[in-house]
């Protein structure tokens, strides 16, 4: 059962490298507990005689003894339960951890082929589902196997040619029950399937019920719906009629195994294969190997479903990982924030063309606008600055340097992404703005300033320590944007890259923004995905982009006057005034 693919369980067991010592006590009692039961067999062929001979001292003592056996077994299996309980769950946990970090690692545009909703899925349900997997694989699946292998082996020892008739009938029973049951269930089903109609009818008969009074059809609609009650019922007899049957039928089959074996067992003691104590011994064994074989076929089958799921959260991991550094990779000493794009074509896994032949040159301190319509590319000319993705052809440079050529997390560190759909995380607005990065307390309090948010944030009763909901439900829309100003230059990056919200917000919000903005921009290269015509109209320069070209570039008077692309998304609205 472990030993599958790629996929399989078994590339797991490294996770419970450092448990070796509790893995030993968790099996030593697990020994324990399965070498209980066929002594407790034993102790079952000793005691029915007994009764039957009235033998009440001896009675009592061979109770005595299976109880002093029963704390034993259940002692075993307590300590088995809950040593085997941590290195189980810490499997699923490192798992959980390493594909996290795997998460942390890979390749944006690889991720993004899947959805948030499904990765969280895979890494909450999918590895719930492997923990458990796990669990009940080493605390009651493994138990269970070798319950079975030592009271069989205890069964074959106390006769081994009524083993051997057992060993024939049990699965002959098994697949007769098997048969029955899904034929049961298949035709079951089937006379379930007409209940539905009786639903819909309902459903209907309610939502048409003014439409029924107005064509005096309730006389109609009541012979339909009794009609359709009738069928209903006939089906739902047909399917207690089977379920009935399914009862006595199984039970049938499975007595008959149970009276053939004790046939088979009178015909051994006859022959003098075996005593009445060894065969009430064997019974008894019998009786003990029925709920580990059920548990088994419960456990396979939640093991299968366990594989899949260890398959798709596998799957993550086959993703590409971001580009390493190249060996000797440089830092940027003393940051200036001019950026070069050259010759640059890109396209995303489809291969068509998002970018091509795009050349850029933006100075230290330059505001540069980037206007076009939706999927001209200018998101993704931000995506490439910030290496998310890498270009098939051209190069970007970074205060002279081609980007490749620098330390990611440095080239990462200067260029500050303030994004359009503003994405925070539970925790304080403190936390928020500082993000896991070394900053002190007047340092965010400062980038707040900055970014036109430390008034609003200490007008809230608990200031900077007010906790933010997930995704900032209880800040409004012109806050968060504030917040994530002040996030994005904490840290003095020397560019920003500003996506500005498409959807327009109230005037007030609009300018408490824009004096954050105004703000934050001093001192730094800007460049704006802009919808504002403030914007444009401030900026240094404006690079028109349709269908991933620059189609002009200028400032706004300037491509006014052209009467070209640019006029035409300002007529269009696509630049709100
Ligand atoms: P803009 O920001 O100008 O609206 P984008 O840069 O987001 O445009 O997108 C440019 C083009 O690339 C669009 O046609 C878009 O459909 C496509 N695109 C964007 N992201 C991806 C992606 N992850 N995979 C495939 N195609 C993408």
């Amino acid at each position: 059962m472990f030993i599958q693919s790629e996929a399989g369980f078994r590339r797991l067991l490294k996770f419970l490298r450092p448990y070796l010592k509790k893995l030993f006590w968790g099996f030593f009692s697990m020994a324990i507990y399965v070498a209980c039961w066929p002594i407790l067999a034993w102790l079952a062929g000793e005691l029915i005689p007994k009764i039957g001979e009235g033998d009440f001292v001896k009675v009592i003592q061979v109770i005595g003894t299976a109880l002093i056996v029963f704390l034993i077994q259940k002692t075993a299996q307590f300590f088995q339960d809950t040593i085997l309980a941590g290195p189980a769950l810490r499997i699923s946990q490192n798992l959980r951890k390493e594909i996290f970090s795997k998460i942390q690692r890979v390749e944006l545009g690889a991720l993004e082929k899947l959805s948030s909703g499904d990765i969280t899925y895979r890494l909450t349900e999918d590895a719930d589902r492997i923990g458990e997997v796990i669990y009940k694989t080493i605390q009651d699946t493994l138990p269970c196997l070798l319950q079975l292998v030592a009271v069989f082996g205890y069964m074959i020892y106390l006769d081994w040619q009524l083993s051997f008739a057992t060993l024939i009938l049990a699965p002959l029973v098994a697949i007769l029950v098997s048969i029955f049951g899904s034929k049961v269930m298949l035709t079951a089903e089937r006379s379930q399937k007409q209940v539905s109609n009786l639903a819909s009818l309902i459903g209907e008969a309610i939502q048409g019920l003014s439409l029924i009074r107005a064509f005096a059809a309730e006389k109609w609609m009541q012979e339909r719906f009794n009609k359709e009650i009738e069928q209903h019922r006939k089906a739902r007899f047909k399917t207690l009629r089977l379920l009935a049957l399914q009862h006595p039928v199984v039970g049938f089959i499975e007595a008959s195994g149970i009276l053939a074996i004790l046939a088979i067992g009178a015909a051994r003691i006859q022959s003098g294969g075996l005593n009445s104590q060894g065969f009430s011994s064997y019974i008894a064994a019998l009786l003990m190997v029925i709920d580990p074989i059920s548990h088994l076929t419960t456990n396979y089958n939640e093991f299968k479903q366990g594989q899949a799921s260890l398959k798709r959260l596998r799957e993550i991991e086959k993703e590409p990982l971001e580009k390493q550094d190249i060996l000797g990779a440089e830092i940027i000493r003393e940051p200036r924030g001019e950026i070069k794009i050259e010759d640059l074509c890109f396209s995303y896994e489809d291969g068509k063309e998002v970018l091509s032949n795009i050349n850029i040159e933006i100075d230290k301190g330059e505001v540069v606008a980037l206007v076009g319509p939706s999927g001209a590319g200018k998101s993704t000319i931000f995506s490439l600055l910030m290496r998310f993705i890498y270009p098939q052809k051209g190069k970007l440079f970074f205060d002279g340097k081609e980007i490749s050529q620098l330390k990611t997390r440095n080239l990462r560190k200067e260029l500050a992404l303030v994004p359009q759909r503003v994405v925070v995380f539970s925790g304080s607005i403190y936390d928020s703005i500082k993000f896991g990065r070394e900053a002190k307390k007047d340092e965010i309090i400062n980038s707040a300033k900055i970014a036109n948010a430390h008034d609003f944030i200490m007008s809230l009763p608990e200031g900077y320590e007010t906790q933010l909901e997930e995704r900032g439900t209880n800040l409004s829309g012109g806050q968060l944007q504030r917040i994530a100003i002040a996030r994005a230059i904490l840290g003095n990056p020397s560019v920003l890259l500003l996506d500005e919200a498409t959807s327009a917000l109230d005037a007030e919000a609009e300018e408490s923004i824009q004096i954050g903005l105004s703000q934050a921009m001093v001192g730094r290269t800007v460049i704006v995905i802009a919808h504002r015509m403030s914007t444009v109209q401030e900026a240094n320069k404006i690079i028109v982009l349709d269908n991933g070209s620059i189609c002009d570039i200028g400032t706004h008077d300037e491509l006014i006057k052209k009467r070209g692309r640019y006029n035409d998304l300002c007529s269009r609205q696509l630049i709100r005034q």
